[in-house]
């Protein structure tokens, strides 16, 4: 009898990462270990006013998950369902920290699974030094002129700060 071939298992971990903190990468690197591949899908919405362009919010993620063999970093736009079946994957994953994620994150995984009942939610807790950690908290601290290392990768600090000069 043929062997039957395992089907590799895809998550996509969806969000702004605008810009990437130790937050999202500490969720890469653990969702990493789940999937056989995890697509990091970088949303363009021009409804949202980001301060990194999709393209740099791409390349930063990219320098801090080159190492890791199966991690690749995606745009996506329009709906994520979409998105997931696209990449024909099975799990959206999501980070969860305070009960104040919890709200809106439930309302995204009914809502995604209203339109797509195949598609399931999984949702990973920070780890506890992140906790506090945030894109808009990196932005507002880099912004004036506060210390960001221990909240970003190392690699990425100096183009961070580069950007919020040039603003
Ligand atoms: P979005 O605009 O989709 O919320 P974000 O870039 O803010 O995009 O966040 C993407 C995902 O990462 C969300 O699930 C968010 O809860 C999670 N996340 C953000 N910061 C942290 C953190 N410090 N620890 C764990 N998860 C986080």
């Amino acid at each position: 009898m043929p062997m039957e071939t395992k089907k590799k298992r895809i998550g996509i971990y969806p969000g702004s990462f605008d810009p990437l903190t130790n937050g999202h990468l500490d969720i890469i690197i653990r969702a990493s270990r789940l999937f056989d591949s995890l697509i990091v899908g970088v949303l363009r919405n021009d409804a949202k006013k980001t301060l990194f362009s999709m393209e740099e919010r791409v390349a930063l993620i990219r320098k801090c998950t080159e190492d890791i063999p199966n991690v690749s970093v995606e745009m996506f736009e329009g709906l994520l369902v979409d998105f997931v079946h696209e990449k024909k994957a099975d799990a959206i994953v999501r980070g969860l920290r305070a009960v104040s994620d919890y709200e809106y994150e439930l309302q995204m995984a009914m809502l995604n699974k209203h339109m797509s009942p195949d598609v399931e939610t999984i949702f990973l807790m920070t780890d506890i030094n992140n906790s506090y950690l945030s894109s808009s908290v990196v932005k507002d601290v880099a912004m004036h002129g506060g210390n960001i290392r221990g909240l970003v990768p190392e690699t990425v600090i100096d183009d961070i700060y580069r950007k919020v000069k040039a603003k």
